[in-house]
């Protein structure tokens, strides 16, 4: 038992227009053509059992006698006379091509017992013009059937998809003739049914096709919400592919007529050439765009784009001129379009192209199954429900591959971006790096450079302090008398100015004291120039212990003559201050080379308070004048006057 019945299944693969079994069906009628006249009577007339409790359903179609009418004239009677040349069929599948003639068929039941039988006669051929049946029992009653897709649906004797008319075998022999003549392809897999056989068997094809449709109407909806949500045009293409092909298998099988346009005569007999039309279009366009063949093969991408034209062109064709013609044409057209797909598909993936696997893989499966149905069809290969079925195997894994290749191609694509992501997210990553890197660098070398700086600074610094104490040093030095290291008569005379003019702003009380040793010159006469540095050392040194005061200056004012400076003393203290220093002098011993020298100095005073007008070379000669007075008084005493 078929899952599908034979007669729909040849329907698909005829109409489905591969060429291969066109012509191989014209070549069997050729071989008909030329081998029939020597077929002995019962096979051009064959006479078969109906057994009244038989389960299983009597395939006649290739049992029958055939009879050709090119003119489509001939009645009932004509074809019953005598001389016809009628023959025998001697093929698994009576297919006969496109034909323009009119065929006869004829056959005969016989019935054994008394009892009439009744049976279904069926031509699962839904797509076929003009079926007439002819039904002789008893003599001359004859019942007379006659159908076709020309007329519309509810005027079928049973409302089923395929052509069905209840006969009543009476017991004896019974005889049918057939006529049919159709611009589609005509084939005449007649069958005789028991009614539960019949009706179980029809179950199960409606039962097959309705998965089909599911599985076809889920995957368009699957990908029309997917082609949606991701804005793709190829899911459209491919929905329109799937639409196409689902409303050319249901229309080839009858259902569409059934169920879905039951009035529409027209349109039912033209249908099946608009949607290969539509099939070959979008098939045509979802394979460039698809496959991206205009940036593959530009050559090839044109062929798919006028492949797709064509099949516009062909759909809007098939509403306006003969089936005839456009069912033949699409036929055609169908066989390159279909190759163009699949090698396409082929020389795409063995170029690289990954996501072309999946493409290939559903056309594979698409030829394969009209592959292992043609020889299923022509005795080849067993029969069993897989080699019955597969065209609609084919389909349907076709139509399944397909999604996958859409998604396998989503992923590809997407696989590819997120490479592509990756790539600019690691050049980020190292761009980053290195400008980190740079800016570590920066840092690094300006704290070199800050450190650099801050030892360069140090030691400028460094040589700074260096160069300030040297200036110190050197002032100290300019300023200080080598041999007595007390101020020289230059910073002496420095001093001199800045205390008048401080103690004139402040109207303060300053002595000038000027001081020399007596007889010096004796002393180096008597113990030589080098005792006598000695001694005027010791005199620095003792006058240093009277002038420990800040602001009191005391120099060599040249030779064995000192001065001193005294600032807010009146002059009773000063006079007190200089006889001190004066019997320290005349008290003290100087050591030298194992000789005591002992010696005396006489002071002059100048004391006063100092005005702005003040001049130091007043006071200066007025303490110079003091000392000699003292000289001349006897030496060794102070004197002092007023300014
Ligand atoms: P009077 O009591 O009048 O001051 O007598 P005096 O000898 O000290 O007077 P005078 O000014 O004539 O002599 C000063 C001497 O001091 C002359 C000079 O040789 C000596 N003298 C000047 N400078 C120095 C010095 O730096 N070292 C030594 N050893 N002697 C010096
Ligand atoms: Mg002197
Ligand atoms: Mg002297």
């Amino acid at each position: 038992m078929t899952l599908f019945p034979q007669g729909s299944a040849t329907a698909i693969l005829a109409a489905m227009k591969h060429t291969l079994l066109w012509l191989m069906a014209c070549c069997l009628q050729l071989c008909l053509l030329t081998t029939s006249h020597a077929r002995p009577a019962d096979t051009t007339f064959p006479t078969l059992n109906a057994a009244p409790d038989a389960a299983e359903p009597m395939h006649v179609g290739n049992r029958m006698g055939w009879l050709t009418d090119p003119t489509r004239q001939l009645t009932l009677s004509d074809v019953e006379a005598d001389g016809q040349p009628w023959r025998a069929i001697d093929r698994p599948t009576p297919n006969f091509g496109f034909s323009e003639a009119a065929h006869w068929f004829r056959f005969r039941v016989q019935v054994p017992g008394q009892r009439p039988v009744d049976r279904y006669l069926e031509l699962p051929v839904p797509f076929l013009d003009d079926l007439q049946v002819f039904h002789r029992a008893d003599g001359p009653h004859t019942r007379q059937y006659a159908v076709g897709d020309t007329q519309p649906f509810d005027k079928r004797p049973v409302q089923h998809q395929n052509f069905v008319m209840p006969v009543t075998l009476q017991p004896g022999i019974n005889v049918f003739y057939m006529r049919l003549a159709s611009t589609g392809t005509v084939e005449a897999s007649f069958r005789l049914w028991p009614h539960e056989a019949f009706v179980a068997d029809s179950n199960r094809e409606n039962l097959a096709n309705g998965a089909v449709a599911g599985v076809l109407l889920v995957m368009m909806i699957y990908n029309l919400f997917v082609g949606f949500s991701l804005r793709d045009g190829n899911y459209l293409l491919y929905i329109g592919f799937v639409a196409s092909y689902l409303l050319f298998y249901f229309t080839l099988t009858g259902y569409s007529y059934q169920h879905l346009w039951p009035e529409a005569v027209h349109w039912n007999s033209i249908a099946i050439s608009s949607f290969i039309a539509s099939t070959i279009a979008f098939t045509s366009w979802f394979t460039t765009v698809f496959l991206r063949l205009r940036a593959f093969s530009p050559k090839l991408h044109r062929l798919m784009l006028l492949f797709g034209w064509a099949g516009c062109a062909l759909f809007l064709a098939s509403l306006v001129l003969p089936y005839a013609w456009t069912i033949r044409v699409g036929t055609i057209l169908a066989i390159p379009v279909a190759a163009t797909a699949l090698v396409a598909g082929y020389w795409r993936w063995a170029s690289g192209a990954q996501f072309a696997r999946f493409f290939c893989l559903a056309w594979t499966a698409l030829l394969l199954g009209f592959v292992v149905l043609t020889a299923n069809k022509m005795g080849w290969i067993e029969a069993n429900v897989w080699t019955n079925n597969a065209s609609q195997i084919g389909i349907i894994l076709q139509v399944v591959l397909l999604s996958f290749t859409l998604a396998d191609r989503m992923n590809h694509d997407r696989a590819r971006r997120i490479e592509a992501q990756e790539a600019a997210l690691a050049h980020e990553r190292h761009a980053r790096e290195s400008s980190q890197a740079l800016v570590r660098a920066i840092e690094e070398s300006n704290r070199e450079l800050e450190n650099r700086v801050t030892a360069r600074t140090a030691d400028l610094n460094e040589a700074m302090s260096q160069l300030q104490a040297a200036n110190h040093k050197l002032t100290e030095l300019s300023t200080t008398d080598a041999l007595t290291q007390v101020r020289n008569r230059a910073f002496f005379d420095e001093a001199l100015r800045n205390e008048i003019s401080r103690a004139s702003r402040h109207g303060a009380q300053l002595s000038l004291v000027m001081f020399d040793i007596d007889h010096f010159k004796r002393i180096n006469d008597t113990y030589g120039h080098p005792a006598g540095d000695a001694c005027l050392r010791a005199v620095a040194h003792t006058a240093r212990q009277s002038v420990r005061r800040a602001g009191d200056v005391l120099a060599r004012y040249g030779g064995e003559e000192f001065a001193i400076v005294l600032v807010d003393l009146d002059v009773a203290h000063v006079l007190e201050l200089i006889d001190h220093l004066r019997t320290s002098l005349q008290s003290q011993t100087v050591v030298f080379d194992g000789q005591t020298i002992r010696f005396t100095a006489s002071f002059g005073v100048a004391h006063g308070t100092p005005q702005p007008d003040t001049q130091g070379e007043h006071i200066l000669s007025l303490a110079d004048q003091a000392l000699y007075r003292a000289k001349h008084e006897g030496r060794n005493c102070v004197r002092h006057a007023a300014f």
